[in-house]
């Protein structure tokens, strides 16, 4: 039966109905023009499908509201969080030229509305205040990364049950942060339940002891651990600083993280540069920061550095660097939406001594923070 079957199919092939140019027989050498026919068609098809590649992906970052989180967004993040690392590195080649979008928020609208730099006469009067060398390590300006460690260890905490507002739910009544920032929080979210109506924002974690460290980096340990968990004492987390959003879906969501800053929740990631709060980890910054893209991991560095940070797409690291280039001789003035002048410098660690005299204006507040790295910046509130 096969084999009758086999002898009479030949005939079928015809049903093709290929050109004849497209016919090769294959006992012979192939002729020129065939050969060109096939290469002509491959050509063809090759620059149609560019084509339509091209205009799909034109059209998606032409109508995407958030072309950074929305259109590249790759199911490569989905899994990811800090303590579940993903096999699958996420890594730089990934659309560096949305790191901008991604920081600075797809409206492209400024928070500052203007940035200048000044001598210290835009301060009048003056004086110094005296800070001790382990001061350097203590603000909320401070730096922690790999390289600099946390010398915060919960002396700042507050409960946010505590003072929470009902915009949003935590993972469980433990949860802390630095108590300046809850605030911060409540206002945040609550202009975001206000503008949209979501209401499944969770704080998974904030505050996280070295001890806690200790543990999750320990668990954790694989090759891909160091992009996702600080080791001991090098966790942003240990400040207070930092927290984390999830969603609260009623499903129960997919294990790790559900947040990732889209569609809706994209204006929080947006806009959180004018509560104070900025994406520690962007697109695009790895090599600066050492950690892959979080866009659920907010930390507080405080008006106007979170909008100048927001508004030039810059990572934190790359923000003290800027700062360590602006003594009171020539300081950073930013102008706020608001109509706020801001003034702030960098005042270098006295090296020859355990203390240094830091100026500071007589007539107008002003904040103190050590950088962690190897000074202090001070925040004057102009007007
Ligand atoms: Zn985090």
């Amino acid at each position: 039966m096969d084999n009758n079957n086999s002898n009479n199919t030949p005939e079928k092939k015809s049903f093709l109905r290929l050109p004849d140019i497209y016919r090769i027989d294959y006992s012979k050498p192939v002729p020129f023009r065939q050969q060109f026919a096939f290469m002509a068609t491959v050509l063809v098809i090759s620059c149609l499908l560019f084509s339509i590649v091209y205009i799909y992906q034109t059209f998606r970052s032409g109508t995407s509201q958030v072309a950074g989180a929305e259109a590249s967004s790759s199911a490569e993040s989905k899994d990811k969080k800090e303590s579940k690392p993903d096999k699958k590195k996420e890594n730089s080649s990934e659309s560096s030229k949305s790191s901008k979008k991604e920081t600075s928020g797809s409206s492209g609208k400024k928070l500052l509305t203007k940035v200048s730099s000044s001598g210290k006469d835009i301060l009048g009067e003056t004086q110094t205040v005296s800070k001790t060398d382990s001061d350097i390590g203590f603000g909320s300006l401070v730096l922690v990364n790999k390289d600099y460690s946390s010398r915060y260890d919960g002396e700042n905490i507050k409960l946010i049950f505590e003072e929470k507002s009902d915009s949003y739910v935590l993972s469980d009544n433990t949860v802390g942060v630095a108590g300046d920032i809850i605030t911060n929080i409540n206002t945040m979210l609550d202009d975001f339940q206000s503008l949209y109506g979501e209401s499944d924002i969770m704080i998974a974690c904030g505050y996280r002891s070295y001890d806690t460290q200790v543990a999750l980096f320990n668990d954790e340990m694989d090759d891909e651990s160091d992009k996702w968990v600080a080791p001991p004492g090098y966790s942003e987390h240990q400040t207070g600083f930092a927290f984390d959003l999830d969603l609260d879906l009623a499903d129960g969501g997919k294990a790790g993280i559900n947040y990732e800053g889209e569609g809706n929740y994209s204006w929080i990631n947006e806009n959180c540069g004018k509560y104070g709060f900025i994406i520690r980890y962007p697109k695009g910054k790895e090599d600066i920061t050492g950690y892959g893209f979080e866009p659920w991991h907010f930390r507080y560095v405080g008006a106007p550095h979170s909008e100048y940070i927001a508004d030039k797409g810059i990572a934190f690291e790359e923000y003290i660097d800027v700062l360590h280039d602006h003594g009171p001789d020539n300081a950073l003035v930013m102008d706020d939406e608001n109509g706020t002048s801001w003034c702030v410098y960098y005042v270098a660690a006295d090296e020859q001594s355990d203390s240094t005299d830091v100026i500071v204006p007589v007539n107008y507040s002003y904040e103190i923070s050590g950088d962690n790295v190897s000074g202090f910046i001070v925040t004057v509130k102009l007007s």
